[in-house]
């Protein structure tokens, strides 16, 4: 009987995913597998986690409800706290797996681990398929070298393809019965330390569908143009992200619910808004999937050397909401309590550390890669490329004027008062680099 591995990564749902659709096509037996790496909770090259407290709970009540929805078909998810090699090597020579499949990754060290296995396991068949993504590569109708330079070149290329066709549900998956003196134990996973605020989020598929469902089931989506620049406003946007980045909803299924609602209560700009910030998502994917490691370079897609130095304190007073500017201030201190921040509040902040800090755009990116709940290695990267003018806009670097964007979105100062931006403000350099770090702040 024919054993197979199925690697979650980024698709943490039993129904309408495809890659996994396919793998209980072709196997017999099945092991489902979440690789928790230890690396996630060390300090990475920008002294920043890759994995913050916010994402990581939610990462756990996601784990969870896919356990769940696993059970109902006869499986069980096995968690593994090891590199991808190290931990799926030892499940590969411990059950005579002969086949492992997962989804399409567009993230460079998730395709790295996948080349790395494929290489060290060349007698073993590896499937991967698309189910982050709305299109299929094939059905682009470009390759990945002749990319589009630009979204709108995207967007109008695309938006009319037909979606990767939805698999039927699975209805029973098939587990291995362990080798002989294997005992399988979950391991002990890092602990979340206890947020003062309730989360904003519940992870897992089933609380994806549930918030989708309450956002469908009233005229939201009627008034999105108007609203999705709100700064604090739950309603304002859709709030999918979280569950989009981890894949516990599948994003045809938000594509599908959008169309339902259109065809049934109301199409109009609104809504199309909704679709063309999905292409936005959509064409962040294809582009780090077509420039792997330049996702991450400081030169960027365009290979455009930045104008721009490190200041350690200019950094870490920015991460804290302790800059001369109370928006940004409040925009940073959401973050940090709830790890959400709207799309206008990311770019005013993402401006600020480019050109009022002159901060090297990658440790903005990489604090956001700790912070947000909905962190994506596509999304994320690409928009701090675009904002910091070395990705992929053609209009250069984006500079938001902060007390226009005050006045325009914050008028009263509500979002600033409820998050304390204005309090304990210093001058910009209180500290001289040399003399950095000091206990002062
Ligand atoms: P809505 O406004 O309701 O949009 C619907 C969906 O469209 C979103 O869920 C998202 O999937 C997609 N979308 C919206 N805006 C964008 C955008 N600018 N780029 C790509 N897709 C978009 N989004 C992430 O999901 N993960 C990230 O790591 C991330 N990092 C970002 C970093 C910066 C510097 C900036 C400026 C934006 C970033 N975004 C990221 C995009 C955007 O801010 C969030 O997707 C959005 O705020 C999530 O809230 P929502 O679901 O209510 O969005």
């Amino acid at each position: 009987m024919n054993t197979g591995i199925f690697w979650f990564t980024n698709d943490l749902r039993v129904d309408d995913n495809p890659a996994l659709a396919n793998a209980t096509k072709h196997l017999g037996h099945l092991l489902c597998v979440y690789v928790v790496e230890p690396s996630w909770f060390e300090p990475n090259r920008y002294g920043q986690k890759s994995l913050g407290d916010h994402r990581w709970h939610f990462l756990l009540e996601s784990l969870d409800d896919l356990q769940g929805a696993l059970g109902k078909v006869g499986q069980q998810l096995l968690l593994v706290n090891d590199t991808p090699l190290s931990g799926l090597g030892k499940l590969i020579t411990a059950f005579g797996v002969n086949s492992l499949f997962r989804s399409q990754n567009a993230g460079y060290y998730e395709n790295h681990y996948w080349q790395q296995l494929q290489q060290r396991y060349p007698q073993l068949l590896f499937k991967e398929f698309p189910s982050h993504t709305l299109f299929s590569e094939d059905s682009l109708p470009f390759s990945l070298n002749d990319f589009p330079g630009s979204f709108s070149k995207f967007r109008k290329q695309v938006e009319s393809l037909t979606p990767i066709a939805t698999e039927g549900n699975i209805s029973q998956l098939t587990f291995p019965s362990p080798p002989k003196g294997l005992a399988w134990a979950q391991p002990k996973l890092p602990k979340t330390s206890n947020s003062q605020h309730t989360p904003l989020f519940t992870g897992g598929s089933r609380a994806g569908k549930k918030h989708l469902l309450q956002y469908f089931s009233k005229r939201h989506a009627s008034s999105y143009k108007e609203t999705r620049n709100a700064l604090g406003d739950w309603e304002s946007s859709t709030k999918f992200s979280p569950w989009l980045a981890n894949g516990s909803l599948s994003i045809n299924h938000i594509l599908r619910n959008l169309q339902h609602y259109e065809a049934t209560i109301e199409r109009n700009d609104s809504t199309e808004w909704i679709y063309f910030e999905i292409l936005w998502r959509e064409y962040f994917q294809w582009l780090a999937h077509a420039n792997s490691y330049r996702l991450f370079s400081p030169k960027g897609i365009k290979q455009i050397k930045p104008l721009t130095s490190f200041y350690p304190e200019r950094f870490q007073r920015w991460c804290q909401g302790n800059t001369p500017f109370p928006l940004v201030n409040a925009c940073m201190k959401q973050l940090k309590s709830t790890g959400y921040l709207s799309n206008r509040g990311r770019q005013i902040v993402a401006s600020c550390f480019v050109n009022e800090l002159n901060l090297d755009w990658r440790y903005g990116a990489a604090y956001f890669e700790q912070e947000l709940i909905d962190y994506d290695v596509a999304v994320n990267w690409g928009n701090w490329q675009y904002l910091a003018g070395v990705g992929t806009d053609p209009r250069g670097k984006r500079h938001f004027d902060i007390d226009k964007q005050t006045a325009l979105y914050d008028p009263d100062h509500r979002f600033i008062n409820k998050w304390q931006g204005e309090t304990n403000i210093l001058p910009m350099d209180s500290v001289d680099a040399s003399d950095w770090p000091i206990t002062r702040l």
